[in-house]
């Protein structure tokens, strides 16, 4: 697979997820306050192939798995909102993910 496929890939998971919050409705909770985390069991974490210890992650399994990457250094985590490692995420709507977690929607914060 080459490098602009994988790009091309996660642009569209990224646009995805990003067109899925502009969809909310105003009344679902956006605070890491009120949401609830998370979990690995989750349909939609399960399809993103969310894990909430990036550690855990088999590498040789997930292609889109860059070493390093964490929701924490990702730009859909709204660390301007982490209460206790968890903060809510573009990609998961009214929920909030684990700072050192993973899923195949990451991309890289900008510089
Ligand atoms: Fe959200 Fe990014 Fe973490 Fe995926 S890697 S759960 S998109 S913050």
């Amino acid at each position: 697979m080459n490098d602009s496929f994988v790009d091309r890939r996660r642009f569209l998971k990224v646009a995805a997820a990003t067109a899925a919050v502009a969809l909310l409705p105003a009344g679902l909770p956006a605070r890491a306050a009120d949401a609830v985390k998370l979990t690995e069991d989750d349909p939609t974490a399960k399809a993103l192939g969310y894990v909430a210890n990036a550690g855990k992650v088999d590498a040789t399994k997930e292609a889109a798995f860059k070493k390093g990457s964490t929701c924490g250094n990702c730009m859909l985590y709204q660390a301007a909102q982490d209460k206790g490692g968890f903060a809510p995420c573009a990609a998961f709507p009214g929920k909030t993910v684990s700072k050192a977690g993973w899923c195949r929607a990451w991309a890289a914060k900008p510089a």
